[in-house]
C-alpha cells in the first residue's frame, strides 16, 4: 500500500482498494491498489499529459498554445469575461486526443454499450490513483490545504440521476459531495460560460476539488466553478481526466478572422505536439516536487 497516511490525498482515495466493481478484487486493499495502479500503467503508454513547468502551455487548461500565447481562446475569453469567477488551477490528468483510446473510453463509460464496464474501470483507475500520488501537488497549487469537498460538473444532458462520474468512483472518495446542479435548461445556447448555469448549495469557505471527465472548451466546468464561488466556496481546483485534443481543421482560419492574434483560435497549437509529452504516472502538470524521479 503506498498510499501515504495522514494525507488528506490518501484519505480520500484510501477506499480505492474496495472500489467496487473491480474485477479481480478479493477484498483486500493492497490487491486493491495493486490492480488500480497496474492499470494505470498499462493505459500510460498510449497517453499523453501535460508536464509540470512547462512552456508553451495554456495557462488555464494546458493545452499546448502558439509561442507568445498564454491561453488558449476559450480560456482567454473565459478569464475576460468572468474574472475572479474561474478556477484556481485546472489539472488534466491526460489529453483525451480526439479517436484515440481514452477519448472513447471517456464517451464509452457513460454509455450502455459494450464495454462500458471496461472503460470505466480503466478511468477510475486513473482518477483515484491520481488523487492519491498528486493531489496534494493540485490542493498546494489551488491555494488550499486540502479540499472539503467534492463536486463533480453537471451533465450538460440534464440526465436523471447522479453524475457517471459520481457513481464511478463515489465508492472508493470519502468526502462530502457539494450539491451542484443545472439552472438552466440545457440547450445549444446555454453551454456557453455563464455563471447562473449550475446553482450549488451555500458551501461558505470550502475548499472544492471539481472532478470532470471531459474538458473542450472549459465552459462547463468553468461555470461549475462561477457557481461554487458565488455559493461561497474559498478556492475551486478543477482535476480533468482528458483534455480534449483535436487535429488542427483546415477551415480554422476561415472561421476565425484576425487568427493570427494572439488569443485567437490560431493561438491553439495542434495534437502534433503530444507526441513530446507522455503521461508519466510520477509527476502531474502542477507536480510539487518537478525535477525528483530522475524527470
Ligand atoms: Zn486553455
Ligand atoms: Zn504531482
Amino acid at each position: 500500500m503506498s498510499g501515504k497516511a495522514g494525507d488528506p490525498a490518501a484519505a480520500a482515495a484510501g477506499r480505492a482498494g474496495h472500489a467496487g466493481g473491480l474485477a479481480g478484487d478479493d477484498g483486500g486493499q493492497l490487491a486493491g491498489w495493486e490492480l488500480l495502479t497496474r492499470s494505470v500503467r498499462m493505459q500510460a503508454p498510449f497517453l499523453s499529459a501535460p508536464p509540470p513547468a512547462a512552456r508553451g502551455l495554456c495557462a488555464a487548461c494546458r493545452i499546448p498554445v502558439r509561442p507568445g500565447n498564454a491561453h488558449c481562446y476559450p480560456c482567454g475569453l473565459h478569464a475576460e469575461t468572468l474574472p475572479g469567477l474561474l478556477a484556481d488551477v485546472v489539472v488534466p490528468i491526460c489529453y483525451a486526443v480526439k479517436g484515440g483510446e481514452h477519448a472513447r473510453n471517456l464517451w464509452l463509460y457513460k454509455s450502455a454499450r459494450p464495454g462500458a464496464a471496461v472503460a470505466g474501470a480503466a478511468l477510475r483507475a486513473l482518477l483515484v490513483v491520481f488523487l492519491r500520488d498528486h493531489g496534494p501537488c493540485v490542493w498546494r497549487a489551488a491555494g488550499m490545504t486540502r479540499p472539503s469537498h467534492l463536486a463533480v460538473v453537471p451533465s450538460g444532458r440534464g440526465r436523471a440521476g447522479p453524475h457517471p462520474l459520481r457513481t464511478l468512483i463515489g465508492t472508493c472518495l470519502s468526502l462530502p459531495w457539494a450539491a451542484l446542479d443545472l439552472r438552466l435548461r440545457d440547450e445549444p445556447w446555454t453551454r456557453d460560460l455563464d455563471a447562473g448555469r449550475f446553482k450549488a448549495a451555500p458551501l461558505a469557505g470550502a475548499s472544492i476539488a471539481l472532478l470532470d471527465d471531459t474538458w473542450t472548451t472549459g465552459a462547463s466546468a468553468e461555470s461549475a466553478c462561477a457557481a461554487l464561488r458565488l455559493a461561497g466556496a474559498r478556492s475551486v481546483a478543477v482535476i480533468v481526466l482528458g483534455r480534449h485534443v483535436s487535429a488542427p481543421e483546415p477551415s480554422a482560419s476561415a472561421l476565425a478572422p484576425g487568427a493570427s492574434a494572439p488569443g485567437s483560435a490560431a493561438a491553439c497549437a495542434s495534437v502534433n505536439d503530444l507526441p513530446a509529452m507522455p503521461f508519466r504516472p510520477r509527476l502531474c502538470a502542477v507536480h510539487a516536487h518537478a525535477g525528483e524521479n530522475g524527470q
